[in-house]
């Protein structure tokens, strides 16, 4: 009877040499045939393509009777969905198809009333709600596992269905076939599953297996086994087992369902059974080798016996995928290269959080659902816009909602933490946060939240307002004063494993960008080649040199200047060295002054009159100074090398500083060859004219010291103009690094302040794709990195190129980056492993031949 199925493509009899692929019938036919060709006791089952669905939704229903002449007169059947990618989900399984008056009475004899009953009455249930489409209130109050109500639910089923309950099991298939392929083609399982990246004309196929009842006589019962543990991925056999059930039903048990293995919490199927244990972990076992992945066995007993019904991947946490991975490597079933391939770099980030040291002081100010792990610091704000404007000036900091919608997401990418005073684990924020792998905190309520002044009222009654410094724990929920030492995020052994595969598969360099010893030390633990971007500037805005620094500002001469800047160098000189020291040897590329001056200077009356008493100068003198210096666009006005031009004193002290670190650092060991970057150029002669200067500094400190050192120089590629001439501009120096914040806000005239009140309304209206300063823009700011890359390399062959704007740690722009030849991205620490790993995947997809779109 195989015979008439086999030639019809559409309708298939699994059978080992059946023409069965997963792009025609589906991911779990495809696994299917994959069982019954190891031998496994899988029951008889049939496919229907994703042509055959089709037609079905589309009301053209195929040979039903010749797919029911493959099961035997009695047997029962279920029908599961079988979509190309199994995580694309399909409508549920529809169990017992045949189940009739009959077969009432055959199985009433074998099981007992109650239990055919039971069975029969969930079927007419499950085929009333999901084929005849009847309100489920009609059966209310129907107690399912008596005889009498069941009577009583095929009664209410024939009134509200105008037709007796059909009773020909071909008849049955054929209505639960149409239910699911049209369930496939509903709005909401459209939108759902496009949402986990399938294709708009995904297709479904479904198949039809013959019932192993696990019912009735011996040991019967159902249950799912796998060999690793869903969270950490090791080693641990885990599920559940339900004497006398069908289906996942032991999953939703509670109590009633047994663990597999001997377990000291309670009884076993190992002690039940043990043989059929043996044979299911020797059947697992099998599994996990021949389909080289990790997989959930969904069986069922039968007097005894064991049967396979399926096999789906284990749901796995990302750590428990980076050691499932791992493990199938080393255990020779994959190779290292596919282990690398198989954990979703996006995911990674998530493993990689920092806590608060456990015996660091905590002052708790509340307490609320640690919903997000990780702890995170940074300055309050109440809005997803000021978090944006945060992230855009380098400030970390919470975002506090009183709940998050959607629109806050964007914010919420901004922010490093997210505090909200409504919600559990499953709301909004919680999700995202998840997903984000942001430490949050719902559900806050013993804070008062007044979001529109801008203030939070502690159970103590201490108020908190904006740029206040807090420090969110989202492991445990509390929300701390200040900022406590941190510790940095632990990395097991897989995950080093997994991440020492990646290194020797990939072909793009990777660094972080780091401007303190802290953000240096978790960029060394993610093994970054180095650091890519340090900005200075921030070192000024440390307590104790701010003033100096006003004191420089409001200088009135070179000399005045110079002589402050003294005794900054110092200050300066150790960052330096411990930048080197902590990177041992690995490049450190310094970017000079960037920031207009104004942002040291107070803006309100009261930190002017402290400003005043502190220069022993009349207020109105430090305000008159302080307005003459406002720009109305600072951000296009006298920052960057312009002001190395014109105010050099500031950039000649800083190379001194980088200078002397530097031979005091090489003496211990290998000399340290430093990098040093110029920010924000246009032209040619700027960098002619820097270029001077510090070779100038840079002779000086050789002849004061008697020791040789070499640096190399590089220009910071952040407005177009440098881009396009990157020809003229690359001979003077040793390597180009894109800037591509200011790149994009330069290339849109979309200011990164500010672009955050209107980014959502563009995004969703489709005008921009995605945020650009999120997602590079590859049609337009990408041309201009290619163009400035090839142009510069065409003048000066051997010039190292790379990016260092926020979008080096994004796994798409890096594509765009290796594609473009780049020698290294450089991105935030903690996207460190995200961009060694995404990296090391677009190295082997080009080496096996897929394309970048089909990398995990
Ligand atoms: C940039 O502009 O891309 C950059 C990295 O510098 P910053 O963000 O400090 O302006
Ligand atoms: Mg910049």
């Amino acid at each position: 009877m195989g015979a008439a199925v086999q030639n019809n493509p559409d309708i298939l009899l699994i059978t080992s040499d059946a023409a069965l692929a997963a792009n025609r019938h589906g991911g779990r036919a495809k696994c299917l045939q994959r069982l019954v060709r190891l031998d496994l006791p899988v029951p008889r089952t049939v496919a229907l393509s994703f042509q055959a669905v089709k037609r079905i939704a589309a009301g053209q229903m195929p040979d039903i009777a010749q797919v029911d002449a493959q099961f035997g007169e009695e047997a029962l059947l279920c029908v599961r969905p079988s979509s190309e990618d199994p995580d694309w989900g399909g409508p549920g399984a529809v169990l017992n198809i045949g189940m009739n008056d009959a077969q009432y009475r055959c199985l009433s004899e074998r099981l007992g009333p109650g239990a055919a009953a039971a069975l029969y009455s969930r079927f007419v249930q499950a085929y009333a709600t999901h084929v005849a489409r009847l309100d489920p209130d009609v059966f209310d109050g129907d107690p399912v596992e008596s005889p009498k109500g069941l009577q009583r639910m095929l009664r209410a089923y024939e009134d509200e269905a105008d037709e007796p309950f059909p009773q020909s099991r071909s008849d049955q298939l054929r209505g639960v076939l149409r239910s699911m392929a049209r369930a496939w083609e509903g709005t909401s399982a459209r939108l759902l599953r496009q949402a986990k990246g399938a294709p708009a004309d995904a297709g479904l196929g479904l198949v039809v297996q013959e019932m192993i009842p696990g019912l009735g006589q011996g040991e019967c019962g159902s249950g799912v086994l796998q060999l690793a543990d869903p969270v950490t991925g090791l080693p641990q056999i885990t599920g559940r087992y339900l004497s006398q059930s069908q289906g996942r039903e032991a999953l939703g048990a509670g109590a009633a369902a047994i663990y597999l293995e001997k377990d000291p919490r309670g009884p076993s199927l190992e002690e039940l059974a043990p043989e059929a244990f043996e044979a299911l972990k020797r059947d697992a076992a099998l599994m996990r080798r021949r389909l080289r992945e990790e997989m959930q066995v969904e069986f069922v007993i039968q007097n005894g016996e064991v049967h396979i019904l399926d096999g789906v991947r284990v749901p796995r946490s990302p750590r428990a995928a980076v050691r499932i991975a791992v493990r199938l490597a080393e255990d020779g079933i994959i190779p290292p290269e596919e282990a690398v391939m198989r954990v979703d770099a996006h995911s990674v980030s998530e493993l990689l959080h920092r806590q608060v040291a456990p015996d660091a002081a905590r002052e708790v100010l509340a307490t609320g659902i640690g919903a997000s792990p990780g702890a995170a610091t940074g300055r309050i704000v109440f809005s997803a816009a000021a978090a944006q404007a945060s992230a855009a000036r380098g400030e970390a900091c919470i975002l506090v909602r009183r709940e998050t919608a959607p629109e806050d997401v964007r914010g919420m990418h901004a922010a490093a933490g997210v505090l909200t005073e409504k919600g559990g684990m499953t709301s909004h924020a919680a999700v995202i946060g998840r997903g984000l792998g942001l430490p949050c905190i719902v559900g806050a309520s013993e804070l008062t939240f007044n979001t529109r002044d801008k203030m939070l009222r502690t159970p103590a009654g201490r108020i908190l307002r904006e740029s206040d410094v807090i420090t969110i724990d989202g492991s445990t929920g509390e929300i701390l004063a200040g900022e406590p030492e941190m510790l940095e995020a632990a990395l097991d052994d897989a995950f080093q494993t997994l991440m020492g595969w990646a290194d020797t598969c990939r072909d793009i360099g990777v660094r972080a960008n780091a401007d303190t010893p802290a953000d240096a030390r978790t960029a060394h633990n993610f093994d970054a080649e180095g650091i890519g971007l340090c900005r200075t500037e921030h070192m000024f805005f440390e307590p104790g040199r701010l003033t100096v620094m006003r004191e420089m500002i409001f200088a009135d001469s070179s000399s005045g200047r110079a002589e402050v800047l003294a005794r900054l160098l110092p200050m300066q000189r150790d960052d330096f060295i411990q930048l080197f020291k902590i990177m041992e040897g690995r490049p450190v590329c310094i970017r000079l002054f960037d920031p207009p001056l104004h942002e040291f200077l107070p803006a309100t009356r009261s930190g002017q009159r402290e400003l005043a008493e502190a220069l022993d100068l009349p207020v109105s003198d430090v305000t008159r100074r302080i307005e003459a210096m406002a720009e109305y666009n600072p951000m296009l006005g006298l920052r960057g090398v312009r002001l190395g031009v014109t105010v050099p004193e500031i950039y000649e002290m800083q190379a001194r500083a980088i200078f002397e670190a530097t031979l005091e650092s090489g003496a211990a060991g290998a000399p340290i060859v430093p990098e040093i970057m110029i920010p924000l150029v246009s032209a040619k002669r700027e960098v002619e004219l820097i270029k001077g200067r510090i070779d100038s500094v840079a002779a000086t400190v050789r002849a004061q010291r008697g020791r040789d050192f070499t640096y190399r120089l590089g220009v910071m590629v952040e407005t177009p103009r440098a881009a396009l001439r990157a020809a003229e501009i690359a001979p003077n120096v040793a390597f180009l690094s894109f800037g591509t914040n200011d790149l994009t806000q330069m290339t849109y005239g979309l200011s990164r302040d500010d672009a955050g009140r209107f980014m959502s309304d563009y995004v969703n209206k489709g005008v921009f794709a995605e945020d650009p300063f999120h997602v590079l823009d590859i049609d337009g700011v990408g041309e201009l990195l290619k163009l400035g890359a090839e142009r510069g390399r065409a003048a000066h062959p051997g010039l190292t190129v790379s990016i260092c704007g926020e979008h080096g740690g994004n796994p798409e722009s890096i594509a765009f980056c290796r594609e473009a030849g780049f020698d290294y991205v450089s991105c935030s620490p903690f996207r460190v492993p995200v961009a060694r790993l995404a990296a090391a995947q677009l190295a082997i997809a080009e080496k096996i031949g897929v394309g970048p779109a089909k990398i995990p």
